[in-house]
């Protein structure tokens, strides 16, 4: 069974997450406003989620 990549980013670094997505999926991501979580990339508060 395929494991579902998520990547949480808040608004500075939701580019690098999508180019991350892009790299190690080589497809378009489906890109979601969210409420909570943390920044994959630093300690602030997600605002999206990034994920197949
Ligand atoms: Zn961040």
């Amino acid at each position: 069974m395929e494991t579902e990549k998520v990547i949480r980013a808040c608004r500075l670094h939701i580019e690098m997450a999508i180019d991350d997505f892009v790299n190690e999926e080589e497809s378009a991501p489906e890109i979601i406003k969210v409420q909570n979580g943390k920044c994959s990339y630093c300690v602030e508060e997600a605002e999206y989620e990034i994920k197949k």
